[in-house]
């Protein structure tokens, strides 16, 4: 028996659509800028060379219809609607033909981040994670598993916010797509079942205050839905 000072923390687990156990978080990857409107509309042009990532911790996770509670030292903070990859299985090198055969299951995502932070960061050629990696920073709805879902493609992303749209797109408007994006993880991470890969937001982002409701869709996925309060 191994003792431990404090009891360990436990990781957040999704829950899983139609299932009946749900889908414990190890990490999660982020992608920047994967559409091209989105890299515009911050004053990037997208790079089609290679894709970049930032992470988020585990316990950033907030589920879809819990309140978030506004966060601290920011004045800005940024809703960014996102397809969530649920990894399953084990990866290092995959290729891109055979990388959709990893992914347990699909969610609707919001990637939260205080802009203000971020941007600080972003002039002084510093890290982003006080932006982007923050408690309560990675909303995660329902998982829907893999096999039930329709080509990705041809499914259409959205965010409003207190019933106005603010992002409105199609998923085949990715820069990189799902395959690419494991395929190109795999070779920096090992992929393991846990993670999970918020694929990047559309154009549209914008600020959120307190009161307001955010309600994300991707297709037939379970809807995110969260009051900022
Ligand atoms: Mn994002």
């Amino acid at each position: 028996m191994s003792l431990t000072i404090f009891p360990p923390r436990p990781a957040p687990v999704v829950p899983v659509v139609g299932g009946t156990g749900g889908f414990p978080v190890a990490r999660i990857f982020c992608v920047g800028r994967n559409y091209a409107g989105h890299a515009a509309e911050m004053g990037h042009e997208v790079d089609r060379e290679a894709p970049f990532y930032f992470t988020k911790s585990a316990h950033a996770v907030l589920l879809s219809g819990q309140d978030m509670p506004y966060p601290p030292r920011t004045q800005d903070l940024h809703h960014e609607m996102e397809l969530v990859v649920a990894i399953g299985a084990e990866a290092t090198d995959i290729s891109q033909s055979d990388a959709m055969g990893i992914i347990a299951g699909y969610a609707c995502g919001l990637d939260m981040t205080r802009r203000d932070l971020q941007a600080a960061a972003k002039d002084k050629r510093r890290p982003w994670d006080t932006g982007k990696d923050f408690d309560n920073a990675a909303i995660i709805a329902a998982i829907t598993p893999a096999a039930d879902m329709p080509d990705l493609a041809d499914l259409p992303i959205m965010l409003s916010v207190n019933g106005e749209t603010r992002q409105q797109a199609v998923l085949a408007d990715m820069v990189w797509s799902v395959a690419e994006i494991i395929a190109d993880l795999s070779t920096l991470y090992k992929l393991m079942p846990g993670d999970l890969i918020m694929t990047g937001t559309p154009a549209g982002v914008g600020p959120v205050v307190r009161g307001d409701l955010m309600e994300g869709r991707i297709g037939d996925l379970a809807p995110v839905i969260v009051r900022v309060v």
